[in-house]
């Protein structure tokens, strides 16, 4: 029978569009590794047929040279809020995570401090300290509730002449608290300092408005809700007026202006280009095209309303269904400060998911105690949802009997 609100969801349909949505499965970690779609397994077949196998090495001239900034205008303009010219597709998330911190350390001499907090994900803190040995900063902490996320007061605690880089999360791993961007991004800069905005978490299923808040330097995933499969290359983004002010450490040839020049030294390209550094990874980059397409398609509003409806069903069924057994929610219960997924915690939640996975429910465990339900909107039912929390539920009941 087709759940109540299913049968209401004017995106319904979209499910049909990934491999493996006619099965039982339950899958609620698309946070983490998003569902392939059906178009992706043609697209690739056909990109060996014809243009990797039929073009060769005219190929990089005719379209693969560009494409990373083409999806980089496509991102830009789907779902990104950015005017084409100033995002690129390139490194992994955490090379490009290097490439701006130090672009932006490097923007603002003199200043000494790089600002995050403590519960940030892992790899951006790692790279911070990094990159703050490298140049001689300290980093200056944020501590912040791990059930929640960094507020503007916080931030305007901590900012000031000393700081050169503000590195946040739109989106917490853990919480899922929506960091408000525009707010945190004007208290950065009235202290002078530049942002980068890690998008990993929202980019496909919360829409920004990078132009228009101001934001400065933004990094995100495409294998979360951009669906580009394992391992798909990252993308970037450098508001138009820092373009020819900043300059990345990794001065790679298909960065420089003239890269078939093949001049003695390295002079950057004008524009985001300058932000690449080597041969672009093209087949890394081919199945995201189908998820912006299709994101695209449906309109990132109407991915949002249809994320907000099923963290907000997730959350009601998670107080009537797993309250009892003492679960507890571990996320923003305010939809409005609330991303794409909802933490559930329980001291057993560990155990719970090593049964959950040998049942086919898929989601992912955090510490401390944090059942991670990750629902990406487009290849999400409210049926599986609900499947999926029954099966907490009895998981948990087998393990407390
Ligand atoms: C997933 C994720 C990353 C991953 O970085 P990789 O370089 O792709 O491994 C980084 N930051 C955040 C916030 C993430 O969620």
């Amino acid at each position: 029978m087709t759940h109540r609100l299913d049968a209401t969801d004017p995106l319904a349909s979209y499910r049909d569009r990934f491999v493996g949505a006619e099965t039982s499965l339950v899958y609620f970690d698309g946070n983490s590794l998003g569902r392939p779609l059906r178009a992706t397994g043609p697209r690739l077949a056909g990109f060996v047929e014809e243009e990797w196998g039929g073009r060769l090495i005219r190929g990089w001239d005719e379209r693969w040279l560009e494409l990373p900034q083409r999806i980089g205008d496509d991102l830009g303009r789907v779902l990104l809020g950015a005017a084409p010219g100033q995002a690129t597709i390139g490194d992994s998330t955490t090379v490009l995570l290097y490439k701006l911190m130090r672009a932006a350390v490097a923007g603002r001499p003199g200043r000494s401090e790089i600002v995050l907090d403590r519960d940030n994900f892992p790899t951006d803190r790692y790279v911070a300290d990094g990159v703050a040995r490298e140049c001689g900063l300290t980093l200056r902490w944020i501590d912040v509730d791990v059930t929640a996320g960094v507020t503007a007061e916080q931030l305007a605690e901590v900012v000031g002449p000393q700081t050169a880089l503000v590195v946040l999360s739109h989106v917490a791993y853990r919480s899922a608290w929506l960091a408000d961007v525009p707010e945190l991004t004007r208290i950065a800069h009235e202290a002078g300092a530049l942002v980068l905005w890690d998008l990993c978490h929202s980019a496909g299923s919360v829409p920004t408005s990078l132009d228009a808040w101001g934001v400065d330097l933004a990094v995100g995933c495409t294998y979360k809700y951009l669906n580009g499969g394992p391992g798909a290359p990252a993308f970037c983004y450098v508001a138009s007026s820092l373009l020819d002010e900043l300059t990345q450490p990794i001065q790679g040839w298909l960065g420089s202006v003239d890269p078939f020049l093949m001049g003695p030294s390295y002079v950057p390209a004008p524009g985001i280009r300058r932000f690449q550094s080597g041969t672009p990874p093209i087949v890394g980059m081919l199945a995201l095209q189908d998820m912006v397409a299709l994101i695209d398609e449906a309109g990132i509003e109407a991915v949002r309303e249809k994320s907000v409806a099923l963290t907000s069903y997730a959350v009601e069924v998670a107080d009537s269904l797993l309250a009892p057994a003492g679960v507890v929610v571990a996320s923003p219960r305010d939809p409005a400060r609330r991303g794409g997924h909802v933490t559930l915690q329980h001291p057993l939640m560990r155990e719970v998911t090593s049964v959950l996975w040998e049942r086919d429910v898929i989601p992912d465990y955090r510490d401390p105690g944090g059942l991670r339900i990750g629902l990406s909107p487009l290849s999400t039912s409210f049926a599986e949802v609900e499947r999926g929390l029954e099966m907490v539920r009895a998981a948990l009941a087998g393990l407390t009997a």
